[in-house]
């Protein structure tokens, strides 16, 4: 029988009783997923459970300076010893086993750890809570539940999370539970203005070349409410950049007076498009992604689609600027 619930308790119970676990999260994994692997994994050490952290897609550089990053094993496989050698997979923000990118992952029993909207609850424990600002936040709590004193290394990574997934306390998910759990991570050690500094002042020169790239394709329509921008792969070589470099890009032209919705379609290799979706208010870019097999949250969402680039901007567009239409 399955649990799912909003509090930590049963995530922990799981958790303890594992002799090693395997932790993974979404493909092109954010603050909030590392961070949170990050500090998993540690607290998995703090009480004697072996872990082993397998992700799809590469850290980006900034993260990479997080405490411990260097543990975090990149692999498009899952290890040779999997399943024997391990008895619990940890999905973090997962909303979709699919999303790690890890084929075979259901051979073991999953605990399944996340804070997006319609999670299907496919672990054999789900920790799911919706109003959490961040998984972090919530892997905080699980320490809180077992009652092991966060080391700053642990602070530092889980103030990561909840800074990064806010961005930076500045979202509509930045509530009074986010601050109180920041506040408690201070106190524990975590330091903001290092946060910060390792977060914005690491990025690659390709990701800011590739940014000027990416502004000139800049196209507004839907009278101002939709920004629409494009990366091709001759960008992509022009700039030196990779996927890991687009990262920041889809929410500057969300700070232009009047744009409601931002996509950023990217083709970094023929045939696969990767789209982000950014929306400020109301606007439900989840619901646009998912129309297109993807998925998210209200205001960030994204979708793979197969084909080519020029199609895929002109079916996202008119998608998006249809719903714009049904939205005073
Ligand atoms: P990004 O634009 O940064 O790649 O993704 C923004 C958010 O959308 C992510 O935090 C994730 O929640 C969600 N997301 C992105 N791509 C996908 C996808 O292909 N499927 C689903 N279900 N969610 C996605
Ligand atoms: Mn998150």
């Amino acid at each position: 029988m399955s649990r799912t619930s909003t509090d930590p308790r049963d995530a922990v119970k799981r958790f303890k009783d594992a002799y090693r676990i395997l932790l993974t999260c979404h493909r092109n994994p954010d603050g909030d997923a590392i961070g949170s692997e990050l500090a998993l994994a540690e607290l998995a050490g703090r009480i004697g459970v072996d872990a082993a952290i397998v992700n799809r897609d590469a850290t980006p550089a900034n993260l990479a300076l997080l405490p411990g990053a260097d543990r975090i094993v990149v692999a498009d496989t899952l290890p040779e010893d999997f399943p024997d050698g391990f008895d619990l997979v940890v999905t973090v923000e997962c909303p979709g086993l699919d999303r790690a990118g890890l084929e075979g992952l259901a051979r073991l029993p999953i605990l399944n750890i996340d804070h997006h909207p319609a999670n299907p609850a496919y672990g054999v424990v789900n920790y799911l809570d919706e109003t959490s600002p961040a998984v972090g936040e919530m892997v905080w709590r699980m320490y809180g539940e077992i009652g092991i004193v966060p080391t700053p290394a642990t602070a530092t990574n889980l103030f990561t999370a909840l800074s990064t997934d806010t961005g930076d306390f500045r979202y509509s998910n930045a509530t009074e539970q986010a601050f109180r759990a920041a506040a408690e991570m201070v106190d524990s050690g975590a330091k903001p203005a290092m946060v910060a500094e390792m977060v914005h002042g690491h990025r690659s020169e390709a990701s800011v070349r590739l940014l000027g790239e990416v502004l000139q394709s800049l196209r507004i329509e839907s009278g101002g409410r939709l920004a629409v921008m494009t990366a091709d792969e001759e960008a992509f070589r022009r700039a030196k950049a990779r996927p890991e470099d687009t990262e920041e890009i889809v929410n500057i032209p969300r700070s232009i007076a009047g744009v409601e919705v931002v996509t950023f379609l990217k083709q970094f290799e023929p045939g696969i498009v990767r789209v982000s979706f950014r929306s400020r208010g109301d606007f439900d870019v989840r619901k646009i992604a998912a129309g297109f097999g993807g998925g998210g949250h209200r205001n960030a969402a994204g979708c793979t689609i197969t084909g080519d680039l020029g199609d895929a901007e002109r079916r996202v567009t008119t998608a998006l600027a249809d719903a714009l239409g049904n939205t005073p």
